[in-house]
């Protein structure tokens, strides 16, 4: 039996996702050879390594175990994870460790904005592990990052990546006026996956915060995506495509999805090069300002550029 071990912190042999030990073991498929990664050893990955140390912060590069950490460390491209490094949900498609939080550090938020400087980041993306045991969800702690990233680096464009708020009346609100300049909410499946893939989850609810950040300032861009190779019919990516597109969502991500241990869910299937690119030309045809679909696409790969071509496509559009 394999058991569910922390690879990624200094204490070994905490199980990392308790719930999931006595699962049988899922099997995958071998990877094919167009999912391939860039080894992490430049000496750009070690400035990043050693700017995130030292600042204390927890980053989704490494506890979600990123295929593209090599590639996006290489360039400085780090994505800070706050509120601690322990999800009070348990997907099964994620390697976030699970279990009850601690306490919120109050320093955090200028924490990551000194990082965001001393990496030079031009564009930076925050995330968060859910935080069901908080009142607000945690919504005032990512207000608190946006502000401190703006008072210390006024010219970075700041986009977060944020939990469901699921049952956390007012949150998003909190959220939306600190202003981010784009404010990403993954679906990550389709909904008839929900049930195996993000139990804690509730499809509409997702589709419904992203309409309701527009809603509320028409200027933030918005942004979801999801992962393929999960059990997902064809047809119900293209229905999760014109659900986004009635929520107004900007930019659509749609990637591979990989498993962690054993004892997450299993990959189903590995979807070739050449089916993404037909995910990301209909995406297109329905209206997306920005799409990106391939096998590595993750919600924070390239944000960066990619928020420019974004920036571009809209005003294109209002042309
Ligand atoms: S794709 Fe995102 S999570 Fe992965 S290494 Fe790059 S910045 Fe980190």
């Amino acid at each position: 039996m394999v058991v569910v071990v922390d690879t990624v912190s200094a204490t070994p042999l905490r199980p990392r996702h308790p719930e999931k030990v006595n699962r049988p073991d899922a099997l995958s498929p071998p990877k094919p050879d167009w999912i391939r990664v860039r080894a992490p050893n430049t000496r750009g990955y070690a400035d990043t390594h050693k700017i995130v140390k030292e600042n204390g912060l927890v980053t989704v590069c490494e506890e979600a175990g990123c295929p593209n950490i090599g590639e996006c460390w290489d360039k400085k491209h780090a994505t800070f994870m706050i509120m601690g490094d322990t999800c009070t949900r348990a997907c099964a498609f994620c390697n976030v460790k699970t279990g009850m939080p601690g306490a919120l550090d109050a320093m955090e938020p200028e924490h990551v904005a000194e990082a965001t400087f001393k990496l030079g980041l031009a564009h930076i993306v925050v995330t968060s592990v859910d935080r069901d045991d908080l009142a607000d969800g945690g919504a005032e702690h990512f207000a608190k990052t946006i502000r401190a990233i703006r008072a210390r680096c006024p010219t970075t464009t700041i986009e977060i990546l944020t939990p469901d708020f699921l049952r956390k009346d007012g949150a998003l609100e909190i959220v939306a006026a600190a202003k981010p300049d784009v404010f990403n909410h993954n679906l990550e499946t389709v909904p008839s996956r929900y049930l195996s893939v993000r139990p804690g989850a509730r499809y509409f609810h997702s589709i419904r915060l992203l309409q309701r950040v527009k809603e509320i300032d028409p200027t933030i861009f918005t942004k979801s995506g999801i992962m393929v190779g999960l059990g997902e019919e064809r047809h119900e990516v293209l229905q999760v495509m014109d659900d986004l597109r009635s929520a107004d969502v900007d930019f659509l991500t749609i990637g591979q999805y990989l498993q962690p241990t054993r004892k997450h869910h299993a990959v189903m299937r590995y979807v070739p090069p050449d089916e993404f690119q037909g995910y990301e030309k209909v995406a297109y045809t329905k209206g997306f300002l920005m799409v990106s679909a391939s096998p590595l696409t993750r919600s924070s790969h390239h944000a960066g550029d990619d928020f420019a071509k974004l920036q571009a496509a809209r005003a294109a559009k209002s042309r």
